[in-house]
């Protein structure tokens, strides 16, 4: 989908990108900091007592201290004052509209701007859909961090990790011409050209995705920001390592956690996928009739083949494997990171071997309600 050799670093090199890439604020995979079980090296933790947090464009401006996103690890950085944290935020607000106001005067018309504690989205959808947008990506973070206890699933940040949501394509086409006059071929990719009959496209520098107005009776914007950015996520823990079947699946429970829903997948080929709307039955059926395939299978399948129920299955493991046991979850996508195979990672993690973890896994979907 896209190159892997091309990171947002490399592509900050171009002297168009800083315009918009002024800070790589991500959390770092190698920030000084000891190993760290309670945050996983990251240095922060959740906060306690989080409150959602999400603006857009026209509302009255966010308060700073409401947009902090995390405390400081009191074991490996029992220096630091959350009191910063606030000033922080204070700077970055100061510009945080710069690169908004960049991208729509290169665009040519008006975008409004939604921010998360971890993403910024650039939209032309309406006023309610934003809310569904901002809404559904604080929920997957807020599901995560609960979840986890860590940060490790939400990584990126507002000023570092923008996406561009459009109506139509007219729309798409003409921010595939603003990359083009921006970006070089080769920062833009060996995929680029691959993008001009998609609706989305999940490029380093900024995913963009479109819906029209069939789509959107199906699926509200805010469903792709939550599989495309949930997905990103996951990238960042394992460092661009997740095998496809873990990305498509994590992709889809980031969106079931953010919106109830599964109303998106990725397009392999043309054969049918599941239908829209409550995966979690349809997979519960499945596993009751017996018809899911061997893990070591579904691991390796070729994604051109899949069919229906290689969406469903892909989250079902996924699902299984982060709701029954996160902490081994988490060291699952830490092994991956590291460089270990999936079946590696995964048999180290769970201490158990594939095929038990497969038959687990089965019952635990099976009686899931
Ligand atoms: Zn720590």
């Amino acid at each position: 989908m896209f190159s892997a050799h091309l990171t947002r670093r490399d592509l900050l090199l171009s002297a168009a990108a800083a315009t918009f890439f002024v800070s790589s604020g991500e959390y770092g995979l190698a920030q000084g900091l000891k190993d760290c079980e309670d945050c996983g090296g990251i240095g922060f933790l959740p906060m306690q007592n989080r409150k959602p947090y999400f603006h857009i464009e026209g509302q009255p401006a966010p308060k700073a201290a409401d947009a902090v996103p995390h405390r400081y690890c009191p074991k490996c950085q029992p220096d630091k004052k959350d009191a910063d944290l606030v000033e922080e935020q204070v700077a970055r607000l100061k510009t945080a509209q710069d690169a908004h106001k960049t991208w729509e005067k290169e665009f040519g018309s008006p975008l409004v701007r939604i921010e998360t504690r971890h993403i910024t989205v650039h939209t032309q959808v309406p006023l309610p859909e934003c809310k569904e947008v901002g809404q559904g990506f604080e929920n997957y973070a807020a599901h995560v961090q609960n979840l986890t206890g860590t940060m490790e699933l939400t990584r990126s940040r507002p000023e570092n990790y923008e996406m561009m949501s459009l109506l139509g394509q007219p729309a798409y086409n003409k921010f595939r011409e603003v990359m083009e006059k921006l970006f070089t071929p080769e920062q833009r990719g060996e995929q680029w050209s691959s993008g001009r009959s998609v609706m989305a496209f999940d490029h380093p520098l900024i995913p963009v995705f479109y819906e029209n107005q069939p789509t959107l009776r199906q699926r509200p914007p805010a469903h792709g920001v939550a599989f495309i950015g949930g997905r990103k996520q996951l990238s960042l823990q394992t460092d661009g390592k997740t095998p496809l079947w873990l990305a498509e699946g994590y992709a889809e429970y980031s969106e079931y956690v953010a919106l109830k829903k599964n109303l998106w997948h990725t397009v392999y080929n043309a054969n049918p996928a599941p239908v829209p709307g409550d995966w979690v039955s349809q997979l519960r059926q499945l596993a009751v009739a017996k018809q899911l395939r061997p893990w070591s299978e579904q691991m390796t399948r070729d994604l051109r083949s899949w069919e229906a129920a290689d969406y469903l299955q892909t989250f079902g493991m996924v699902t299984f494997l982060i709701q029954a046991e996160p902490k081994k979850f988490l060291s699952f996508t830490r092994k991956l990171r590291e460089g270990a195979s999936d079946t590696q990672a995964l048999e180290e993690a769970y201490s158990k071997k594939l095929t038990q973890l497969e038959i687990d896994g089965n019952k635990w979907i099976a009686s899931r309600r």
